[in-house]
């Protein structure tokens, strides 16, 4: 621009009165989030293939929306960054950073609207997408002493607009209450160095573990859990070493190393945190698992950053690089 351009420029700024300065201002800020944004996605892909073919022969085609497209050499179909991850399509990309750190703090669906100024359906629809790949982010093998215990949801069909049962007037107190075929079993396990795993059950048996947590605890373990029925046969099966402790004796540590505190204090958090939603949909459980697992493995210090990164790309922001 040249400068009288540039001064006359100037001069319309400075003639704004404050209604339409704030106006400009307000324009220039949501264009440069949305362009530090889509730099942030560029950038952090530069050993990027084509999610078509998993070629790397790739040629760059232009910049759209303020993405870099590339043509793939081999399938010659063209493509950015986001295409085929949980964050493709997601449209006003400059409020996405202030939606992860939304959900950082644990917002409900309308208090992060609300604060990002879009609809509750957006709202809705961006949480479940930027969680979608943290259920695919836990451990699959842990290892020295693993704590192992149990929660029980009641079945939920929150949300949905056919309820297959009469509506409830309040929550259950106790897992007792909860009648049998509306029992969702969870199952957590931690070991000592703070690595987590939870999984959705498909009911509660020593055999259901064997088939749904195959590979997770390996026979060098020590497994430590209550005395119930399931886990006495399930580390018998799996010839796993098990710390038992008796809860008919109210035992909370054994021979100093044989206890589940730290397990139990993760669910507990897990219940508190859990409470702000006010129930949550058994279909949608499985995220706010994971969701609660990346917040309590970043010791609620995860930036917005690592978890918009993390909802697009989990292979490459699994590690601790991205604190
Ligand atoms: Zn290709």
């Amino acid at each position: 621009m040249k400068t009288s351009k540039h001064s006359e420029l100037v001069n319309l700024v400075n003639g704004l009165d404050n209604k339409r300065y704030h106006i400009l201002k307000e324009a220039i800020e949501k264009r440069d989030s949305v362009k530090f944004v889509a730099r942030l996605l560029n950038n952090n892909h530069k050993d990027v293939n084509c999610p078509h073919c998993k070629s790397d022969k790739l040629q760059k085609w232009g910049i759209r929306n303020d993405m870099q497209r590339y043509k793939c050499k081999e399938c010659r179909r063209t493509f950015n960054v986001l295409t085929g991850t949980p964050l493709a399509k997601l449209r006003k990309k400059g409020r996405w950073l202030s939606y992860a750190e939304c959900l950082k703090n644990g917002l409900t669906i309308r208090e992060a609207a609300a604060k990002c100024g879009v609809h509750k359906n957006t709202s809705f629809r961006w949480r479940h997408r930027f969680l979608e790949n943290s259920t695919e982010i836990k451990p699959d093998k842990l290892s020295g002493i693993v704590e192992v215990n149990e929660k029980v949801f009641a079945w939920s069909d929150k949300g949905s607009k056919k309820l297959n049962r009469n509506a409830r007037k309040r929550g259950f107190k106790s897992h007792a209450q909860i009648p049998v075929n509306n029992r969702v079993f969870t199952l957590y396990c931690r070991d000592r160095s703070k690595n987590s795993y939870d999984k959705i059950l498909s009911g509660f048996s020593a055999d259901v573990l064997q088939n749904e947590i195959c590979g997770l605890i390996t026979n060098d373990t020590l497994f430590c859990s209550k005395n119930k029925q399931v886990y006495m046969k399930y580390t018998k099966q799996s010839k796993i070493r098990h710390g038992v402790l008796d809860i008919s004796k109210r035992e909370i540590v054994k021979r100093d190393v044989v206890h589940i505190q730290n397990v139990r204090l993760y669910i507990r958090k897990l219940e508190i945190w859990m409470e702000r939603f006010h129930g949550v949909a058994t279909k949608y459980l499985n995220n706010y698992l994971s969701w609660f697992r990346e917040l309590d493995e970043f010791d609620y210090k995860i930036s917005p950053e690592t978890i918009m990164l993390r909802a697009m790309r989990p292979d490459r922001y699994n590690t601790n690089h991205y604190r």
